[in-house]
């Protein structure tokens, strides 16, 4: 299959001082556009052409893993946002947080210590296992918790170009200013 670009659910300046439309327009509009021409171009021909992209982060290695998990990676992280939500998980997904992490104040501690202490590029993970757990995990580059047997829940992008142009090298503010745009209604539909 071809893929392409997902759209939005938000305007590019939506989510804006928070995350600036300058990086929505460079993070999503060329970084993300990037990678999926280049899966589209690496697949051609070969059998990953008749995969899903979650089969091809599966089952690939190399080049077409590097781009089909930044494609899905990317996915999962620009569709999980939303304006001004400062919520917090309800129904099943806040159960399970409250029963591992005691309450969701220290579920976001152990998260953010995970996302602003990766070393180098990569993501943030909160992942289900297979006995319906959730679990934190770093992985690096292209790392999805689809190749450990999990589901990818809730995923905070490290890569620097996710927050240069509005925070610089201050990662940790980037990553404790985007739990206020989650979406947790559609990282709940994820659980
Ligand atoms: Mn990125």
């Amino acid at each position: 299959m071809i893929f392409e670009l997902p759209k939005l659910p938000y305007l590019a300046d939506a989510l804006a001082p928070i995350i600036s439309e300058q990086t929505i327009n460079l993070h999503y509009g060329k970084h993300l556009q990037t990678y999926i021409t280049n899966l589209n171009n690496l697949i051609a021909g070969t059998n990953f052409e008749n995969y899903d992209l979650e089969s091809i982060v599966r089952k690939s290695e190399g080049a077409i893993f590097n781009n089909a998990g930044q494609t899905l990676n990317h996915t999962l992280y620009f569709l999980q946002f939303m304006p001004n939500t400062g919520g917090v998980p309800k129904g099943d997904l806040a159960d399970a947080i409250n029963k591992k992490w005691r309450c969701f104040e220290d579920f976001k501690k152990e998260f953010s210590t995970a996302a602003v202490g990766l070393f180098g590029s990569g993501w943030a993970w909160l992942a289900k296992d297979s006995d319906g757990e959730l679990q934190i995990l770093k992985e690096s580059n292209a790392g999805n918790p689809l190749t450990k047997g999990m589901k990818p829940i809730l995923t905070f992008d490290v890569w620097e170009h996710a927050y240069y142009v509005d925070y610089q090298n201050r990662r940790a503010e980037y990553i404790e200013k985007i739990w206020e745009i989650i979406n947790w209604q559609v990282v709940e539909k994820r659980f």
